[in-house]
């Protein structure tokens, strides 16, 4: 069994690492060294919010102009006006025949745009962006 040794700070003298006092002038002895513990890793620990993004991404995607991954990130007024914009879009859409589905084929590609941008963003970004500064569109 390796013994490890603490030099006294006073006379030099070598003492086992586990004494507290030199066995030579009873001089307290530094800690013996430790093994450096492990910082914890930032990354390792989940990011609040982040569970987000996988989640308003493919809402985003999937369902796109009803705004649901507004809700899902918290922005209940954007989410309101998505959805309401989409709905009006449909009924014009409906009224005119036709004529104005391009209507609602805008709010759902915003929706697939801001799903496509939520998920390129890192978990960091992502939370920065839209969880800490609530940016509300894009
Ligand atoms: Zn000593």
């Amino acid at each position: 069994m390796a013994t490890n040794y603490v030099s006294c700070p006073n006379c030099h003298s070598q003492n086992p690492a586990n004494f507290q006092t030199c066995t030579n002038c009873g001089t307290m002895l530094p800690i013996s060294p430790m093994p450096m513990q492990p910082m914890p890793q930032y990354g390792a620990q989940k990011l609040p919010g982040a569970d987000k993004k996988i989640a308003a991404g493919i809402c985003g995607i999937v369902l796109g102009g009803l705004g649901i991954h507004k809700f899902v990130l918290g922005y209940q007024q954007e989410g309101i006006i998505m959805l309401s914009v989409y709905l009006v879009s449909i009924v014009i859409a409906m009224v005119t025949c036709g004529i104005g589905t391009p209507l609602v084929l805008v709010t759902t590609v915003i929706g697939i745009i801001e799903g496509i941008i939520y998920l390129t963003k890192s978990d960091e970004e992502f939370v920065q962006t839209y969880v800490l500064n609530k940016k509300p569109w894009f």
